[in-house]
């Protein structure tokens, strides 16, 4: 079954000018989803006036401009990958949509820069919305990028930061308890499996 989705800008007059827009191009596009397959048909609209044209935003939230693979296989990917610590040729053969294992693995190595823009990005929603937290820490190590530091807040489980770091040294995990305290102050509370370089790294960070 071959299923079609349409998608135009969510406009029908030129915010600049106010004149009507009128159908640009129509651009087919195959597009495959974690649980399917879909052709896209996207209604890029321009302006009679002025020539500006209007894209979509819909469809560039779902997937990359020059990407078959939507967004959803990168996330669902990276838990895999990330979360669940499995392969990339495993992940392969999991999704069941044709993906390569050397696809699978750089929509994982482009997840970590993506996620931690976007974590960024909602730094202030994240701000708002802890208050009191207690810390854990824990460092998820990664055959290719050595060590990923997770700061977590217990309380809400939201990750406050996380670092990619050469490894779990004492200077490591303070510069990046540093950050946590800058942005959200000291915690209430601490827990974290315990490792020597961590608990001296917290003392010395968050002192009392
Ligand atoms: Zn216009």
């Amino acid at each position: 079954m071959n299923m079609e989705i349409a998608f135009s800008p969510g406009i029908t007059t030129c915010p600049k000018c106010g004149s009507k827009l009128v159908l640009y191009k129509t651009e087919r596009r195959i597009v495959k989803s974690t649980g399917y397959t879909f052709t896209a048909v996207h209604r890029p609209m321009m302006c009679r006036h002025d020539g500006t044209v209007f894209r979509s935003e819909r469809i560039s939230e779902i997937v990359s401009p020059h990407c078959t693979y939507a967004n959803d296989v990168m996330l669902e990917s990276s838990v895999m990958r990330y979360i669940e610590g499995r392969s990339s040729s495993e992940i392969a053969l999991d999704l069941h949509n044709g993906i390569s294992e050397r696809h699978v693995r750089n929509l994982g190595i482009m997840a970590l820069d993506i996620f931690p823009a976007i974590h960024e990005d909602n730094m202030e929603k994240l701000k708002s919305a802890v208050h009191s937290y207690i810390l854990q820490i824990d460092g998820t190590t990664d055959s290719e990028f050595s060590m990923i530091v997770v700061v977590r807040d217990v309380l809400s489980d939201f990750v406050l930061h996380a670092e990619r770091c050469s490894s779990e040294s004492h200077e490591n995990i303070k510069s990046v308890l540093q950050v946590v305290k800058n942005r959200f102050g000291d915690p209430s509370g601490i827990t974290s499996d315990m490792r020597s370089g961590i608990i001296s790294a917290a003392r010395e960070t968050f002192p009392g």
